[in-house]
């Protein structure tokens, strides 16, 4: 059972991808609002009956499902990250489970969410039409070096080809040197990739030479505009960004060729901005309207942005959200992966002759990503013994993230400064995201 709106959709439109283009394009936006009124409802009455976590929170604020027609009737019962951590899965599962997939993460417990084959195969055509309105085709060749593991991405590129009929290779994440040595060989035209890879990859074939590329999505971390032009200019083809999570079941939505904001899928998602700006910008809370086995209600995303409410001048009227501005907490997404401060905790906290007044700073040079550590070293401690001990303990202790940087993916950097340098408020800011726009 997968709702009203996906019967709906799949009698009025079939199977093929570019009818579901067709019709899911124009419109217009009261019916897309009445779609999401009639999605909410039916997911809010679904989850009361089979979510345990979902139920007990009804109980607690004392709110009637029955009665309950829009996100706000719902109050502040939200589902945050901190939630798929500390309860178990079985709290969220709705019915069986046929796959699970985690968040990434390179600190802390990943979250869990489960799906069935049928919501990654219908998670996988909303994907494939937005392939399609900015341009992919069967004939294309597609290579898709998202990591696989436990990530989602990687497996809904390579359905949504599936269902397209186009050439893929979903292949995890190499070296960028390895996929460029099969560029030639299999023709792929279309690369899809996370900004930090696709930029090793774009060095690569600056200095050697570019093949014929086509389209390029970038997805999975913040890309500056930098970066993209970068990227762009090397392979003289649009890069084209898309935003999503695990827990949103892969992508919340796409840039079209316009890019200039991102085009949510709102026929399976409904969107609230909580506490917004005066600019609008605000916490993105994500309801899913689609999903059945682990469906997620106003869904705290952590994630900072804002709704477009001005049409597109691509005719599309779904709406977009502004490129976001940042995590709420203060994970910096990056080359290296995901920071946390926790992992320079971890690496800095037995290094002989560092205090305990230090900051980590990721910053861009040029199309780089730069991890800066700045430390106050005590008197007589030599700097080329405390890098040392930091390179080590970030080599031994986070591999990962340690691989990335043999990759190329960012570098690495000190900045050694007499005691009492580094100022400090009462909380202090471990880590900080210095990169521009
Ligand atoms: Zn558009």
């Amino acid at each position: 059972m997968l709702g009203s709106l996906r019967k709906l959709v799949e009698y009025v439109v079939g199977d093929s991808i570019p009818a579901l283009v067709r019709w899911g394009k124009p419109v217009p936006r009261s019916i897309i609002r009445g779609i999401q009124a009639d999605g909410f409802r039916a997911v809010v009455s679904y989850a009361a009956q089979r979510q345990k976590f979902f139920a007990r929170r009804l109980r607690e604020k004392r709110v009637d499902p029955a009665r309950v027609r829009r996100p706000e009737d719902l109050g502040d019962i939200f589902t945050t990250p901190e939630d798929l951590l500390s309860f178990p899965p079985e709290d969220f599962l709705c019915q069986e489970p046929q796959a699970v997939f985690e968040t990434t993460g390179t600190s802390g417990a990943p979250k869990q969410v489960y799906f069935g084959y049928d919501e990654l195969e219908f998670i996988a055509r909303y994907q494939a039409a937005a392939f399609h309105e900015n341009g992919l085709r069967p004939g294309d060749r597609v290579v898709c070096t998202f990591d696989a593991a436990y990530w989602i991405s990687s497996w809904l590129t390579f359905l949504a080809c599936q269902q397209m009929g186009v050439f893929c290779s979903a292949i995890g994440k190499p070296h960028p040197r390895e996929l460029y040595s099969r560029l030639g060989l299999y023709r792929y035209n279309v690369i899809v990739a996370d900004p930090t890879w696709l930029v090793s990859l774009s060095e690569i074939a600056e200095k050697e030479e570019t093949f014929p590329v086509k389209l390029i999505f970038a997805a999975g971390d913040r890309m500056t505009e930098v970066y993209r032009r970068y990227v762009q200019d090397v392979w003289q083809a649009p890069v084209l960004l898309g935003y999503g999570s695990t827990e949103m079941g892969g992508g919340l939505g796409m840039e079209c060729r316009r890019q200039d904001g991102i085009h949510v899928d709102e026929y399976n998602f409904l969107l609230e901005i909580l506490d917004p700006d005066s600019n609008g910008y605000g916490e993105l809370v994500v309801t899913t309207l689609a999903r059945r086995t682990l469906p997620l209600i106003r869904y705290r995303v952590r994630d900072i942005t804002r709704l477009i409410d001005e049409p597109c001048p691509c005719g599309a009227t779904l709406r977009r959200i502004a490129g976001i501005k940042g995590r709420r907490d203060e994970m910096v997404v990056m080359g290296a992966g995901n920071m946390h401060p926790e992992i320079f905790e971890n690496v800095l906290h037995d290094v002989a002759g560092v205090s305990d007044n230090w900051q980590v700073a990721v910053r861009q040079e040029g199309t780089h990503d730069i991890l800066e550590f700045r430390c106050e070293l005590a008197d007589g401690a030599d700097p080329s013994q405390v890098e040392a001990a930091v390179r080590e303990n970030l080599k031994s202790r986070y591999p990962e993230v340690w691989a990335n940087q043999v990759c190329g993916m960012y570098q690495l950097a000190f900045r050694f400064l007499s005691a009492g340098t580094i100022t400090q408020g009462r909380k202090p800011r471990r880590l900080v995201d210095e990169r521009s726009g």
